[in-house]
């Protein structure tokens, strides 16, 4: 079928390179710091220029690497949207994405980012990076819809000056622009009331790693991955366990009795179904692992970093079951 007029247009952006978008700062031990910190990653690599220095890797000496996986985090552009440093393009990558749009293509789904490296940063290096837009394909029908999947690819260099810039990285990202399978169907009753469409819940995303967690989550039981190796527990639920690296893994049934360790009250915007204001919860279970669930039973205003909160499963539009937290008295 020859494709419509409007992907000539689109045609032609294929092979585009957009301009540099530059960090803010230099590769920097704080940022550095911070971000192994959260992440809970303790490699002195990344912290101790004394290591680095008697490692196979190359720093200037009394320089620290920066975590490779940190790439993206350089230039991001900050608190404010497109707020980038002098120097950076003023062109929008994903323009793209506004011919799909003016063309009745709305939604969009991330569906790929492959992050590449080609060597260690170290502090003091400014990174830059240029995106092409690598592909469009063909028209595609997938569940969700019917679109095309749209393909950048950043590549991300340490400015060394006067044609000498190193890449350092990749990132592939690739998305699926598409029309909703529901906005395909044409209207079937005109005479029908209009009566509110019902909303569903959101459903989870399950993989062959996660499937454990809602068919235990259907049996009443809150499980919770453990390492077969070494016993450490895990959650969210992924392959390899990141002590100790091990692909063997069984699950613990837990307790469901846990506190509060963090919360949000979503206000807005007010996402159906869900009531607001929406109470979200960071729980610890009392077996040591966190987990992000809704908190039920309690008022928004009135729930409380600390508090003890017992697991309940609730049935949702026929046969979505979730664990939920509802505050009780502490022991
Ligand atoms: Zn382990």
């Amino acid at each position: 079928m020859a494709e419509q007029a409007f992907m000539k247009d689109v045609r032609a952006l294929v092979g585009k390179v957009y301009g540099r978008v530059y960090a803010w700062d230099k590769v920097n031990a704080p940022m550095i710091r911070q971000w192994c910190e959260v992440m809970g990653v303790d490699n002195p690599l990344y912290t101790d220029p004394a290591f680095v220095a008697s490692s196979a890797h190359q720093a200037p000496r009394g320089l620290v690497l920066a975590p490779p996986a940190m790439l993206q985090v350089w230039c991001m552009e900050g608190m404010h949207a497109n707020n980038y440093p002098p120097g950076s393009t003023t062109e929008n990558p994903y323009e793209v994405l506004k011919l799909f749009e003016a063309q009745g293509f709305p939604a969009v789904v991330a569906v790929n980012s492959d992050l590449s490296f080609a060597r260690y940063l170290h502090e003091g290096e400014r990174v830059y990076y240029t995106t092409l837009l690598e592909s469009v394909g063909e028209e595609k029908t997938t569940g969700l819809g019917t679109g095309y999947f749209v393909t950048l690819i950043m590549t991300f260099f340490s400015e060394q000056g006067e044609g000498a810039d190193e890449q350092v990285g990749q990132l592939l990202f690739r998305v699926f622009k598409f029309r909703p399978a529901a906005a395909n169907k044409p209207a079937t009753d005109q005479a029908a009331p209009a009566v509110a469409p019902v909303v569903k819940r959101p459903r989870p995303g399950i993989s062959d790693d996660t499937r454990f967690f809602w068919d235990g989550a259907r049996e009443g039981k809150l499980l919770i991955q453990r390492c077969k190796s070494c016993g450490a527990l895990r959650h969210p639920p992924g392959p390899v366990c990141p002590s100790c690296h091990s692909f063997e893994w069984d699950t613990l049934q837990a307790s469901g009795r846990g506190t509060v360790y963090s919360f949000v009250v979503m206000h807005y915007p007010e996402v159906p179904p869900f009531d607001h204001p929406n109470p979200i919860a960071l729980i610890e279970l009392e077996e040591g692992v966190r987990l992000i669930s809704q908190l039920v039973g309690v008022k928004p205003g009135a729930v409380q970093i600390g508090a003890t909160v017992q697991v309940e499963f609730n049935t949702f539009d026929g046969d979505l079951v979730l664990p939920q937290f509802r505050p009780v008295a502490a022991d």
